[in-house]
């Protein structure tokens, strides 16, 4: 340990899309801010996802920075979903626009961080020694630690495996290649239609089917794209009012008060827009189980209308849960891709894997063998990040303990015992309910703001008081369980990890609602915080 830790004002984690707004915020205003992140560039989950196919899901025009004009006008985006690589350029590029770098150290893991109750700060250790700040941001991302199903057998596959969220840099050319691919969420949907395009052929392991909507994604239209760049400031300013931070129209209809045809034609419609939209076709779908139901059926007559092997269709067609439950897919070509020789789907639900071999993989006593396999099994989602790092507050008390049995927020940015400690997009969010982009800014914005009033103010410290913790605990549980996402096996609800406790994570109250809270806390002189 260094006798002198070199000292900041802020000592931010994460060099994805959040730190690096807020970085550039914390210095204009003449903070000195330090921005650490263990990968070898930024980019955050833009760095590490490099699978074939990743792309957005949400349209680039609104999945991007709305901070700066010039920024916004100058950047064309080559597509309407913009790829990883060319999100990772516009990330490199908003890096030296804004000469970011002089304060950014890469490589850089941070393994704990400690309240120093005396000095009032926080004690944080990394590879390269510690570090000391008066305020610690946590923008470490939502989806940042793989989860790697502990598969037995795994040490002894003859073949390369790769995790999506760990690809290589180099990229990996499956031609001529037997592949397996493990998991059909966001991140399958998208990376199987290319690689059973290059691969010999590929065998999908399905444990369970999700709701896929076309992305009908293609090159920017120049004239589309000019149109929405003259009308930026209306549109950004809906997307941070609508509840989904995005900006297409929300019904306030009921899907069954409508008729069928009337229900069909606006399903239809809202297919053809494509994305996230369909979710908001009707107000009732993700809290009427009936409701919901028949937007279910909807897409499940798209799979059968699309997959000609009647049942590979049925196989594909979820009813586990209800539509939008588990996170909606967003795909280009998923399932004709199923239509191919030389893709066979295997049902996993029943006949679970049971062992990786030196050879492949064995479920229901059969072995399948591969060149390759692919884990698509996503993330220790919301909390992975946050709990990787052992985080100690007042008393020694750790993070870890605290959140034994599910996390505990104030706004889902602050935690009781943990002075000046903020947490991007944390559990008690938006966030991943949103377009991230929107809910980014939002909290930049805030925390920004909050670190700038208390600092002019000659105040050091402000921490969540647990009445206004338990409340808010209370509202993020009430406003999940007011609809049909805590049915779902999700990793919303931490389902996806073993052993993780299953509480709803993030705050499904809509993005305007909760701007408006936050808003209304720090107008009210930073209501339910001790500042001191
Ligand atoms: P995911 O949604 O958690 O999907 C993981 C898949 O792996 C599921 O099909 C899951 O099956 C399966 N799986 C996990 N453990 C398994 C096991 N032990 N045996 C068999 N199958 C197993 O992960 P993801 O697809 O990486 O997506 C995570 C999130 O990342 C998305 O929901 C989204 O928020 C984000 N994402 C965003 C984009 C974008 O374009 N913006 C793209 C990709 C991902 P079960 O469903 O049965 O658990």
């Amino acid at each position: 340990m260094a006798a002198n830790p070199e000292h900041h004002d802020v000592l931010v984690v994460g060099a994805g899309f959040s730190g690096l707004y807020l970085l550039h915020r914390l210095r204009q205003r003449g903070l000195q801010a330090h921005l650490v992140d263990r990968a070898p560039s930024v980019g955050g989950t833009w760095y590490w996802n490099r699978y074939p196919g990743c792309r957005c899901d949400v349209e680039s025009m609104t999945y991007s920075y709305s901070f700066d004009e010039e920024l916004e006008q100058e950047w064309s985006w080559s597509a309407r979903y913009a790829d990883q690589p060319e999100i990772l350029r516009y990330l490199n590029h908003v890096a030296d626009r804004f000469d970011l770098r002089r304060d950014i150290q890469l490589e850089t893991s941070v393994t704990a961080a400690r309240w120093d109750e005396d000095a009032s700060l926080w004690r944080v250790t990394t590879n390269h020694g510690e570090v000391t700040a008066r305020w610690f941001v946590m923008a470490t991302g939502c989806l940042s630690v793989p989860n790697t199903p502990r598969f037995p057998g795994l040490d002894r596959f003859a073949g390369a495996w790769y995790h999506t969220a760990a690809w290589p840099e180099d990229g990996v050319d499956f031609t001529g290649q037997r592949v397996g691919v493990v998991g059909t969420g966001s991140t399958g949907i998208q990376t199987i239609p290319q690689v059973a395009a290059q691969a010999e052929h590929l065998t999908v392991f399905q444990r369970t089917p999700n709701f896929s909507i076309p992305a009908w994604n293609g090159p920017m239209d120049p004239a589309a794209e000019a149109a929405r760049k003259a009308i930026y400031r209306e549109t950004r300013a809906t997307a941070r009012r609508g509840p989904t931070g995005d900006i297409w129209p929300e019904s306030t209809s009921t899907a069954l008060a409508v008729s069928a045809e009337e229900r069909e034609a606006e399903y239809e419609r809202r297919w053809h827009e494509g994305s996230f939209s369909f979710l908001s076709a009707f107000h009732d779908i993700t809290t009427d189980e009936a409701a919901n139901e028949t937007a279910a059926e909807f897409v499940r007559n798209k799979i059968r209308a699309t997959v000609t092997d009647p049942a590979v269709a049925e196989l594909l067609c979820p009813y586990e849960h209800p539509l939008g439950t588990k996170r909606l897919c967003v795909d280009t070509d998923y399932y004709a891709t199923y239509n191919r020789p030389n893709v066979t789907l295997v049902d996993i639900k029943h006949a679970p894997i049971e062992e990786i071999t030196e050879a492949g993989l064995i479920t229901g006593g059969t072995e399948y063998a591969f060149d390759s396999l692919i884990f698509a099994t996503g993330f220790d989602g919301m909390t992975g990040a946050l709990l990787a790092v052992d985080i100690r507050g007042r008393n020694d008390q750790s993070l870890r303990d605290l959140w034994a049995e599910g996390p505990h927020s104030y706004l889902g940015l602050t935690v009781h015992g943990f002075p000046n400690l903020f947490t991007m997009t944390g559990p008690g969010s938006p966030s991943v309910l949103s377009n991230m982009m929107t809910s980014i800014e939002q909290h930049v914005e805030w925390v920004d703001e909050c670190i700038g009033h208390l600092s002019e103010q000659g105040q050091t410290t402000i921490e969540a008081t647990p009445d206004a913790q338990a409340d808010w605990d209370q509202q993020v549980h009430d406003e999940a369980y007011a609809t049909l996402y805590p049915r779902a096996a999700s990793w919303y609800m931490g389902a996806n990890i073993p052993g993780k406790p299953r509480v709803f994570l993030p705050y499904i109250g809509g993005v305007g609602k909760y701007t408006e809270i936050c808003a209304d806390v720090a107008a009210d002189g930073y209501r339910g915080f001790v500042v001191a």
